[in-house]
């Protein structure tokens, strides 16, 4: 085999709880407006119609958050606390219950959004790219493997610096984990290693330079990081 120009990224990869073992990432796809009070926040019908995915790249994932920048252009940056699964097998064309035995664990992520540019992007009808896919924009917690959970069932928050922004009960999703799953799957042919963000629950706000943030689901390992 040839070699490379240079050497290549290293693969992105998640701890897993009690496990010695990683998860790789592969792909990192978002659901947008996936709980009906965070849609009509947004000013959106929280109608049931099908999901809309957008995506982030995978080396946008900040494993264990940590320290996070500030990122550049931006004077609005938000929190949106999200329930995150992970995918063992692929599979396309697939229905919800197919698509359960998809799912291989959970994590708590958090979709970092520069929410003035996505706003000028709705406006302009551009591309959401620079607005959600931007360098430590996603940052995650370790994964919890399915078969040591089953499927999280309870409440999903965020606080900044101890008072709580955001509160919602995972059976406030407009379409379960599955569902998504299933649905994501018409769209592309999923793969071992994707990442689907399942959407943000109300309270979505803005984040400062020094705060800090804390993301809780039960059942799963918090996620904790500071904006610098
Ligand atoms: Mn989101």
């Amino acid at each position: 085999m040839d070699d490379f120009l240079f050497a290549p990224a290293e693969r992105v990869s998640l701890p897993i709880l009690g496990a010695p073992l990683r998860f790789p990432v592969r792909r990192v796809f978002c659901v947008g407006q996936n709980y009906a009070a965070h849609a009509r926040e947004m000013g959106a019908d929280p109608a049931r119609r099908p999901p809309f995915f957008f995506s982030k790249p995978a080396d946008a994932l900040v494993p264990l958050g940590g320290e996070i920048p500030y990122p550049s252009r931006t004077a609005d940056l938000h929190h949106e606390v999200e329930l995150v699964v992970a995918l063992g097998h692929g599979g396309a064309e697939l229905d919800p219950e197919t698509a359960q035995g998809l799912i291989v664990g959970w994590a708590v992520g958090v979709d970092l959004t520069r929410r003035d540019i996505q706003a000028e992007a709705k406006a302009a009808g551009r591309p959401w790219d620079a607005a959600k896919g931007f360098d430590f924009s996603a940052p995650i917690g370790p994964l919890t493997l399915a078969r040591d959970l089953g499927h999280p069932s309870g409440d999903i928050r965020l606080k900044v610096n101890g008072e709580t922004r955001q509160a919602g009960h995972l059976s406030d999703m407009i379409w379960s984990p599955a569902e998504v799953v299933a649905q994501a799957s018409t769209l592309w042919r999923l793969a071992p290693g994707d990442l689907i963000f399942t959407g943000t629950p109300a309270g979505v706000g803005p984040l400062q330079r020094g705060d800090r943030v804390s993301a809780e689901i039960d059942g799963l390992a918090p996620l904790g990081f500071t904006i610098l």
